[in-house]
């Protein structure tokens, strides 16, 4: 195909891509992306290059066109990119299982290799209902979960959306009803953790499982929580058999301060589900672990077998560079990384207060988040990030940054500068 001129290339996007909730035709004007190096995205157009704010939506923590990654992916590119997995198995699945029970909370013992975020967390309800259908205990199907969620686009996963102005309102009705509590705030309280304790009581006998996202809140509303909610969780579902699923498909991986945002609790979850950062951004796969209570109770069962199994499970080439992301990972003090990049949107953030229409500024290790008392315009607050050198992709009220570890202190205080700026203009 002859290369496409900027123009062309956007009106052949408009009639034919789907972007992310975006209509068809498109209406967005979306920036031409061309490549991408280290934290900056080198754009089509006059633009020039910017410092990725988003980590394209957390996952690219290591930055783009990392050499260790781009190895691990041409070395496996060589052997095989892809083969099935059923009846096969092969290293990189088998060193990334290994990589991920080692590193997460004490007792994951099992991983199901995932192609998304969605798709684990429809393994993990799935586990969770029939760990209770092998146990004799069919009624437990449902899920609880607390408002102000977001656990993925596909069906199940869309239930346990915050249902309302939420993404999925569109669906409510026709989903599997789920039962909510309201979000839980920003500090411990004892009577929002006695109105968890409670409902998960009054539901105990229809509820498979508690989802949640622990500590931070993402696409919901970027909402932060005292950690001491996840014991308060773990304690209630021992007490009424009911599974606790975590989800740390946005937390995961150091993003919060802790390697997973359990982790800041001392908390083990029966499943838990990762995604996003798990190949440095490189290649779609998520995971979804669990423990061997979980694991054997479905192996007890009529079907004693976990019904799943995606043409892309396993994928070796995205395995591969997994594995090499978490070995990158773990090889630095990428705490260090993260608490440098805190303590410089912290300082970089805090002019933002003073904004007019600011409702407030929060930061949790490499994340920062500027609320406004409106809905942001998108369009004059993607440009005043743009004129700064910074690409960052606001929502609903909110303008927020969650930068690459490898961002460097200028390019913080940059991303810094750009959200206020976004806050100002937006
Ligand atoms: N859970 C959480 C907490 C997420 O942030 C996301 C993605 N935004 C998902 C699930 C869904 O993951 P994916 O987009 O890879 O399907």
């Amino acid at each position: 195909m002859p290369e496409l001129s900027v123009s062309e290339l956007l009106e052949l996007d408009r009639r034919h891509v789907w972007h992310p909730y975006g209509p068809m035709p498109g209406r967005a004007e979306p920036l031409v992306v061309e490549s991408a190096s280290g934290v900056r995205l080198r754009m089509a157009d006059s633009s020039g290059e910017l410092v990725d704010g988003m980590s394209s939506w957390w996952s690219a923590i290591h930055g783009y066109n990392h050499p260790v990654l781009n190895e691990a992916a041409r070395e496996q590119l060589g052997r095989m990119s892809h083969v099935m997995f059923g009846g096969l198995t092969h290293e990189p699945a088998v060193r990334l299982a290994k990589l991920l029970v080692d590193m997460s909370p004490d007792g994951l013992e099992h991983v199901f290799l995932a192609d998304s975020g969605s798709v684990s967390v429809e393994v993990a309800v799935k586990m969770c209902l029939q760990y209770w259908r092998s146990l004799g205990r069919p009624a437990k199907q449902r899920l609880l979960t607390w408002r102000g969620g977001y656990h993925g686009d596909t069906w199940q996963p869309m239930s346990v959306c915050d249902p309302e102005g939420g993404m999925h309102e569109l669906w409510t009705g026709v989903l599997q009803r789920q039962v909510f509590v309201g979000p839980p705030p920003v500090e411990y309280e004892e009577e929002y953790a006695e109105e968890l304790r409670s409902a998960i009581a009054r539901h105990a006998d229809e509820l498979a499982a508690v989802i949640v996202e622990p500590v931070v809140q993402g696409a919901g509303g970027m909402r932060f929580h005292s950690p001491a909610y996840l014991r308060v969780l773990r304690e209630a579902c021992d007490a009424h058999d009911v599974l606790l699923v975590f989800d740390e498909i946005a937390t995961g991986f150091g993003r919060t301060g802790a390697l997973f945002a359990a982790d800041h609790a001392a908390v083990t979850p029966d499943v838990m589900c990762v995604g996003k950062a798990l190949t440095g951004g490189y290649l779609t796969m998520a995971a979804t672990l669990c423990t061997s209570e979980v694991a054997d109770g479905i192996s007890r069962g009529e079907v004693p077998v976990l019904a799943h199994g995606p043409t892309f499970m396993g994928n070796p080439l995205a395995a591969a560079v997994a594995c090499a992301s978490i070995e990158l990972l773990l090889g630095q003090d990428w705490l260090a990384e993260v608490k440098r990049i805190e303590a410089g949107l912290r300082e970089g953030l805090a002019p933002a207060r003073e904004l007019p229409g600011v409702r407030d500024v929060r930061v949790l290790g490499a994340i920062g988040v500027v609320q406004l008392d409106r809905p942001v315009d998108m369009k004059a607050a993607t440009t005043a990030a743009v004129r700064e050198g910074v690409w960052l992709r606001p929502f609903r009220d909110l303008i927020y940054t969650m930068p690459p570890y490898v961002t460097g202190d200028a390019d913080v205080a940059r991303v810094a500068r750009a959200v206020c700026a976004a806050a100002g203009e937006g």
